[in-house]
């Protein structure tokens, strides 16, 4: 899979100049507070500065996380108020739906079904927290007859994903209560979101609480351990507005099983570490890496790509987590 596929260029680029003028409108009068490490608790150590936030690498277990941050209020409005988000929500969902569609959801519903089936619990309800425009909710619904139920906080999101007949309760995770959730055995699932949280303990413990012995967690978020993120480091573009929290394979099961979940599998499944080295390679100052990308065919990128999924390095992280 190539990056531009799925994120042409222009219209990312557009998102990310729109972001970096909301980072300043949003953000940038805001009280921050220190905010320790969001794996272990660790008081974390300054590495770079980008797009006016502060981030910060724990010493004991290299989660790479924003601190100070700003109050989970001034994100809240960010996301449902925010010309970025709703260039998001708009633009580059819309132009980017079908290509997506096929080349990452349709996947991704796969092996989302795979995964349940591997734990019993492949007729579960889905929950898709943070579901966007609910392709892969359409894409799941379709090919396995589960029924699908977005939470959405962004209106515009909430509002396409409600004309496609989905079900939608339009809030934060954060702030759903227990009555608003289908009843029976359930599969939460949650895809690019975490990295996005204010405090992903407080996210967990939500949703722990939500959870009845049985149900399910599955999600996907980045790797600050992976590959391009450490080796394009302050110059990844992963490393962008409202990115908060770079966890890894081994930070994250403290966490998870702190707030009485278990976890089941973690693994690094990416497909896109090489070709965004390979695309940004002029940014790496590594001299071996710049060196090989340069001179390697596709054929060995694809090679090295397989072997970096086998040693859990890529930046494309996903989890499995049961509620006991
Ligand atoms: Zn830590």
């Amino acid at each position: 899979m190539k990056e531009e596929e799925i994120r042409p260029r222009d219209v990312f680029d557009e998102y990310l100049r729109l972001a970096a003028l909301d980072a300043d409108l949003y953000f940038a009068h805001t009280v921050r507070q220190n905010f320790l490490c969001p794996a272990c608790g660790e008081q974390g150590a300054h590495s770079f500065d980008k797009h006016g936030f502060s981030y910060q690498e724990c010493p004991a277990c290299h989660t790479l996380f924003v601190s100070p941050r700003p109050p989970a209020e001034a994100f809240y409005r960010y996301y449902q108020e925010s010309d970025s988000a709703r260039f998001f929500a708009t633009t580059f969902y819309k132009e980017t739906a079908e290509p997506r569609r096929e080349k990452l959801w349709r996947p991704k519903a796969q092996l989302i079904n795979q995964m349940l089936r591997k734990h019993g619990a492949d007729r579960h309800t889905l929950l898709d927290i943070g579901g966007g425009y609910g392709i892969f909710a359409e894409e799941y619904q379709r090919l396995y007859g589960n029924k699908v139920t977005i939470i959405e906080p962004g209106p515009e999101l909430a509002h396409a994903c409600r004309q496609k007949g989905l079900t939608v309760i339009e809030d934060f995770l954060e702030k759903v209560q227990p009555e608003q959730l289908p009843i029976g055995p359930r599969a939460f699932v949650s895809f690019e979101l975490f990295e996005h949280l204010h405090d992903p303990r407080v996210f967990l413990k939500h949703l722990s609480a939500l959870m009845q012995s049985g149900d399910m967690f599955l999600f996907t978020t980045l790797s600050g351990t992976g590959i391009d993120i450490q080796l394009l480091w302050e110059e990844s573009k992963s490393i962008s507005l409202q990115h908060l929290n770079f966890l890894n394979p081994e930070s994250v099961c403290p966490l998870i099983e702190g707030m009485g979940l278990q976890v089941v599998d973690v693994r690094t499944p990416g497909k896109l570490d090489m070709d965004i080295l390979y695309n940004n390679r002029a940014r790496i100052k590594d001299r071996f890496w710049r060196s090989l990308l340069a001179r390697s065919t596709e054929q060995q990128r694809a090679e090295w790509q397989d072997f970096i999924v086998g040693q859990n390095l890529s930046s494309h992280m996903s989890v499995v987590c049961k509620c006991p």
